[in-house]
């Protein structure tokens, strides 16, 4: 069966809160209450997708015994009361009386104590209903428990997608939440595994780092603008960096996120050539406006912003985005990995988990032990070390059995006579792409040609990706990769396919990851997978090759089925006839 994720449109809309009958839109719910709560650190953890159990801890103000009740009160006396009334309640969603709301359709524990009171209180709800009240003992801050949501709402319920698809999209919430507000340090734990953690310190590209990875922290290019009562500030992702998705797009007005696809869209025009297309680049852009500028009445849920003078925004955003790429022309770049500092442990030596509370002097300290913050800021600001370079291909020579290579044509194609007396004009990567495309899907259990790193490559994911890289481990041999956990989202590539650069192989892996997280069936991620390593790993237009590269090349094609297309459907073969030729030539 397939597996489907929410697409990125849907987690978005999640996001800005247009969608809101999902464990998603409770963790945006629970989330900004904690940072409501003037929090510093917040924590989620999920299990089941954030269907069988959600929690958001923080250490923010706490509420008083009295507060604690009437947090769930307004509503639970209202609106309801009756079981007819639920199927509204989730549909209309949480916001407003998100806590009442939230635990009308699940069982909510709140633990909660003002810092100043010696005493917590703890309230249990379910189905709207108050199980109890009691006095404990616990730490300053608030703690919201939510357990299976929608046990009382069967409709709601068999309309959630799978616990990944859910589990993802609560992530991506994390994400979005983390990206607003880089003074708060969040850790989100799904299945019980510290899957991202943002050190708290204010500055957005560690949050970046934190979130999406020092990979893509250590890459983006800043944006900043100010004037005409507009101020911009942010990330763009070189070039180099796209996405198969959406997903990774956050914009932000006066610190809250939105769901703009005009905005969104003018950003990504300022891409345009330089990115495949059907690709996406990866930003983060906080805007701040004049209050009176968003009207954020204008959609009934109060989400869809629509800004005064929108045109004049556009316009703004698109010279910024412009100017803040404009230096990097042509791209893309290729940027050396991010090393370890010099003491750490590197290179073949599998490295050990460091000790709580080891050489981490420059981060403050925070309320779990094992923080590997320091490690993720070592990494982020690590000098540039030298290039990792795979060694070269090697090309074997081989007979030719139908087609002679005469030659190559402006580095692109080569050209070749055939027994049949035609000319054959043969498209180098999109021929080498279809072959190893054939080869991949006929191996049965194969290892494909890998070539082990000397040096181990460190690799950052973000948050939901870690998950997909788990999920997809057991596939990793049969493309030529070899990696190792080594900490949250942080992980080492020990072995990529042969035929590439560490960074093009570490891409590849990103991309297959992108692939695994996406929204198909396990045939078609793996038949995707295959299409990426047969296009990563071949000849690149424009690269010289040997009259015996061309050789070996055209032997592997002449025994491939279906030569004549690149595995996208763009030719890899022309055929010139000597009819042809005679017409041409007025024979
Ligand atoms: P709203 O946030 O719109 O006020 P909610 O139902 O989300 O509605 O929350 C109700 C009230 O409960 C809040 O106004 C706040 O006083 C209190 N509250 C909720 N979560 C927290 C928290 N994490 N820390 C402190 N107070 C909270
Ligand atoms: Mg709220």
């Amino acid at each position: 069966m397939a597996i489907r994720v929410l697409d990125a449109d849907t987690i978005q809309k999640i996001a800005a809160g247009e969608v809101v009958e999902r464990p998603a839109a409770v963790a945006k719910e629970l989330l900004e209450n904690a940072i409501d709560a003037g929090s510093t650190q917040v924590l989620l953890a999920l299990r089941g997708g954030g269907v069988s159990y959600l929690e958001v801890s923080d250490n923010g103000c706490g509420m008083s015994p009295e507060d604690a009740l009437l947090a769930f009160e307004r509503h639970a006396t209202s609106k309801i009361r009756e079981a007819a009334d639920l199927e509204h309640v989730a549909t209309l969603g949480f916001r407003g009386e998100a806590l009442a709301s939230i635990a009308a359709v699940s069982r909510v524990t709140l633990t909660t104590r003002e810092p100043a009171s010696l005493e917590g209180t703890r309230v249990r709800m379910a189905g709207g209903q108050l199980l109890g009240r009691e006095i404990t003992g616990c730490s300053p801050g608030t703690k919201v428990q939510v357990e299976d949501l929608f046990y009382n709402v069967p409709p709601r319920r068999r309309f959630l997608k799978s616990e990944r698809a859910e589990g993802q999209a609560v992530m991506e919430i994390v994400i979005q939440q983390a990206l607003a507000h880089p003074e708060v340090s969040f850790r989100a734990m799904p299945n019980g595994r510290l899957a991202c953690q943002t050190p708290g310190r204010g500055d957005l590209r560690e949050a970046v780092a934190g979130v999406l990875g020092v990979d893509v922290a250590r890459q983006v290019l800043p944006l900043e603008a100010a004037g005409n009562g507009m101020e911009i500030q942010g990330y763009l992702g070189p070039p180099g960096m796209h996405r198969s998705t959406r997903r990774h797009q956050y914009i932000y007005i006066n610190g809250r996120y939105i769901y703009h696809p005009r905005l969104a869209a003018v950003v990504e025009h300022g891409y345009a050539t330089l990115i495949p297309s059907g690709r996406h680049p990866v930003f983060i852009i906080h805007l701040q406006l004049d209050p009176a500028a968003v009207d954020v009445n204008m959609h009934p849920n109060k989400l869809r912003v629509r800004l005064a003078e929108e045109e004049a925004v556009l316009a703004t955003f698109r010279q910024t985005v412009a100017r803040a790429l404009a230096p990097r022309f042509p791209v893309p770049e290729l940027r050396p990995p991010a090393t370890r500092p010099a003491g750490q442990p590197q290179e073949e030596q599998s490295p050990e988990p460091r000790p709580a509370g080891g050489s981490r002097t420059s981060f403050p300290a925070t309320w779990h032990e094992t923080s590997p913050q320091q490690d993720l800021l070592d990494l982020l600001y690590a000098p540039p070390g030298p290039q990792n370079q795979a060694p070269a291909p090697g090309a074997a020579a081989g007979a030719l059995p139908g087609l002679t290579p005469m030659g190559q044509l402006n580095a692109l194609y080569i050209l070749a006579a055939g027994l049949d007396g035609c000319l054959y004009i043969i498209d180098q990567h999109a021929a080498h792409e279809r072959t190893r495309y054939e080869q991949l899907r006929a191996a049965a259990a194969p290892p494909w040609p890998a070539q082990e790193l000397l040096v181990a490559r460190p690799l950052t994911l973000p948050a939901g990706q870690a998950e997909a890289l788990a999920g997809l481990q057991a596939e990793l041999p049969r493309w030529g990769f070899q990696v190792e956990e080594v900490g949250p989202h942080t992980w080492w590539l020990r072995a990529i396919p042969t035929g590439m650069t560490v960074e093009e192989g570490a891409a590849l892996l990103q991309d297959l990851v992108e692939v695994w997280t996406g929204e198909i069936a396990y045939d078609d991620r793996l038949e995707a997978g295959h299409k990426l390593v047969a296009c990563r790993g071949a000849v690149k237009a424009g690269q010289k090759l040997e009259l015996e590269e061309m050789a070996a090349l055209l032997q592997q094609l002449a025994s491939t089925p279906r030569p004549y297309t690149c595995p996208h459907g763009r030719p890899a073969v022309v055929r010139i006839t000597p009819a042809w030729l005679e017409r041409q030539f007025g024979r």
